[in-house]
C-alpha cells in the first residue's frame, strides 16, 4: 500500500491530451488519511488554466471528438472497461491509499467503476429522438443534442466511481469534458483521465484541472465558456454552483448531501435488515452521500431487533487500508474533529451510546480514525436526528406506527434515499411511495450502488439524475426539427 502512487509521467494538469504544470507556482500536498502524512502533490489549478482547459474542450467539439458518431465514442468508452480491469489492483491501491477506506471497498469501487464504463459504452448509440404528429406536409422530429463542454466537479469519497459515473455519459453523449475533481482525493480520476488518452480518446475530450474548490471549481463553474455543469458534493458548495450556473443562463444537476433513514418495522426479518444497515452507516466511514445515517425503529421491534443491530455494530473493525476491516480513518483533521465534536455534542446532551465499533491495533498515531457509535434513542430536534455528519455515527430514533414512520423519516431537510424493511407488502408500497427522496429501497439497500438506478435527490439532496439512462438525458439537450415538404 505504501508504494501506492501515480506514475512519474501523470503530474500538473490534463489539457488538451497533454500533462502540463500549472501557470502558477501553486502545488498542494495529497495526505493519505490513514497515515496523517503527506505522499504525493496535485498542481493548484488557477483561473488561467481553467481557460485553458475550457479552450482546449472547445476546440475538440470543433475537432476530431466532435466528428466521431455515437457508436465511435461509445467504442472508446468500452476500451475504458478492459483499462480499468487491467490496472484494478494498481487503482485499488491509490484509491485506498488516497481516501484512507479499506483494500476491499476499494477493489469494489473499481468494479463499479469498469460498469459504468461499460454501461455508457454501451448505451451511446442507444439514446433516440421521437417524431411528432403534426401539421399536414410537415415532418416534426427531436434529436437528443451535446450540451458543448460539460463542467464536472467531484467530491473526494469516492474518486474512483464519481469519475465514471461523471464523465462517462457526459462523453457518450459526445461533450468534451473539463473535470475538477476533489483536492483532497483525486488521484484515482487523474490515472484513469492519463488512461483515457492511452485509450485514444482524442486531445480536448477530457480535461482535469486538479486544486482548491474556491479557486479551480470557483473559476470553471463560472467560466463564461462551459455549457452545463455537473456537480457532487455538499448542500452548501450546491448554493455557490447553482448561483454561478445562473449568472451564465445554463442548467446544472447537484447531487448532494443526505440524512437517509432506514425505517425498520417490528414484522422486519433481522437477518436481512441487520448486516445491511450496519453496512449502510460504516461504509467508508459514514462519509457516503447515501448513508443510512438514522435508524427509525417500531417502538414495538426495541426489544427483539435493537439488540441484533447493536450486536452487530459492536463488531465493526476500524482498521488501516490494507487489512480486513469494514472501515478505515475519515478524510482529514476536519472532518475528524466535526465527526467528534457532534459525538462530544450528543454525550454533553446525555444520549446514551448503544454500541460502539472497536478500534483494530495497529492503526497509525497520526491517522484520522474516529470512534464508529450508535446513539439512541436520539430526540427528534436534537443535530443528530436532522444534520449530515459524514462520519460512522447512527442515530437510533423509536416511533409508533406509520404514519409516524412516515412524517419522521421525512423531517429533515434532505431527500436523497430511504430504506423501509417490513414483511407487510401493502405497507412496504405506502411507505417507500410517500418518502420525499430520490431512491427508496424496500427489504434492502444499495448504499448509492446500482449504476443502472437513476440516482438523485428531491430538497436539499440537489435536483437532477446521474447515472442509469437518466444520465444521457441529463447530459444532452433536446432539438426540435420541423421539415415543411409539400
Ligand atoms: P464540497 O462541496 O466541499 O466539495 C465538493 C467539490 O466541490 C470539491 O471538488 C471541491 O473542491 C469543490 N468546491 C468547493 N468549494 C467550491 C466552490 N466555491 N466552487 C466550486 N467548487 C467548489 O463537498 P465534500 O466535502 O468534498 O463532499 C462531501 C459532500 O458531498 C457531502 O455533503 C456528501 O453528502 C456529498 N456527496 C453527495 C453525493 C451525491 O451523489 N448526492 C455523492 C457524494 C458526496
Amino acid at each position: 500500500m505504501r508504494t501506492a502512487t501515480l506514475p512519474d509521467h501523470v503530474t500538473g494538469l490534463l489539457i488538451d491530451g497533454n500533462w502540463q504544470p500549472p501557470s502558477g507556482a501553486g502545488w498542494l500536498d495529497v495526505v493519505a488519511p490513514a497515515e496523517g502524512a503527506v505522499f504525493a502533490r496535485i498542481a493548484a489549478g488557477t483561473e488561467a488554466d481553467v481557460d485553458r482547459a475550457v479552450a482546449s474542450a472547445r476546440a475538440a467539439l470543433s475537432g476530431d471528438w466532435g466528428q466521431l458518431t455515437a457508436v465511435e465514442r461509445g467504442r472508446l468508452l468500452g476500451r475504458m472497461v478492459e483499462a480499468v480491469q487491467d490496472h484494478a489492483e494498481e487503482l485499488a491501491a491509490l484509491e485506498a491509499r488516497d481516501t484512507g477506506k479499506p483494500i476491499a471497498q476499494a477493489r469494489a469501487d473499481l468494479i463499479a467503476c469498469a460498469r459504468y464504463f461499460e454501461y455508457y459504452a454501451g448505451a451511446a448509440d442507444k439514446v433516440h429522438g421521437e417524431t411528432i404528429p403534426f401539421l399536414n406536409g410537415h415532418l416534426a422530429a427531436t434529436e437528443r443534442v451535446p450540451h458543448g463542454v460539460t463542467a464536472h466537479i467531484i467530491p473526494w469519497n469516492y474518486p474512483a466511481q464519481m469519475f465514471p459515473r461523471s464523465v462517462g455519459p457526459a462523453l457518450a453523449m459526445g461533450n468534451a469534458v473539463v473535470m475538477k475533481p476533489a483536492e483532497d482525493a483525486c488521484l484515482t480520476p487523474l490515472r484513469m483521465a492519463d488512461l483515457m488518452i492511452e485509450a485514444g480518446f482524442p486531445a480536448g475530450a477530457i480535461n482535469m484541472v486538479t486544486g482548491l474548490g474556491r479557486e479551480a471549481g470557483a473559476a470553471l463553474s463560472g467560466h463564461p465558456g462551459i455549457d452545463f455543469i455537473s456537480f457532487i458534493g455538499s448542500s452548501e458548495t450546491g448554493i455557490a454552483i447553482q448561483t454561478a450556473a445562473a449568472r451564465n443562463h445554463i442548467g446544472c444537476t447537484l447531487e448532494l448531501g443526505g440524512k437517509s433513514a432506514q425505517i425498520v418495522f417490528a414484522d422486519a426479518d433481522p437477518a436481512r435488515l441487520v448486516p445491511t444497515v450496519i453496512a449502510a452507516i460504516t461504509q467508508h466511514a459514514g462519509q457516503t452521500c447515501s448513508a443510512g445515517s438514522r435508524l427509525l425503529i417500531e417502538r414495538a421491534a426495541m426489544e427483539r431487533i435493537l439488540p441484533l443491530v447493536a450486536e452487530a455494530f459492536a463488531g465493526v473493525r476500524v482498521v488501516m487500508p490494507g487489512m480486513e476491516g469494514q472501515l478505515g480513518p475519515v478524510i482529514n483533521p476536519r472532518q475528524k474533529a466535526r465527526v467528534e465534536g457532534y459525538q462530544a455534542r450528543a454525550a454533553a446532551d446525555g444520549l446514551p451510546v448503544i454500541a460502539r465499533g472497536r478500534m483494530s491495533d495497529g492503526l497509525s498515531e497520526t491517522g484520522y480514525f474516529v470512534e464508529p457509535q450508535m446513539i439512541g434513542p436520539v430526540p427528534r430536534d436534537n443535530p443528530l436526528a436532522v444534520e449530515e455528519i459524514f462520519g460512522p455515527v447512527l442515530a437510533v430514533i423509536p416511533f409508533e406506527d406509520e404514519a409516524d414512520a412516515i412524517a419522521l423519516a421525512n423531517a429533515t431537510p434532505y431527500g436523497l434515499t430511504a430504506g423501509v424493511w417490513t414483511a407487510d407488502g401493502a405497507r412496504a408500497l405506502r411507505v417507500a411511495r410517500a418518502m420525499q427522496v430520490g431512491q427508496v429501497f424496500v427489504n434492502c439497500y444499495g448504499a448509492g450502488g446500482g449504476i443502472e438506478l437513476p440516482f438523485g435527490g428531491m430538497k436539499k439532496s440537489g435536483h437532477g439524475r446521474e447515472k442509469g439512462f437518466e444520465a444521457l438525458l441529463e447530459f444532452s439537450t433536446l432539438r426540435t426539427l420541423v421539415i415543411r415538404h409539400d
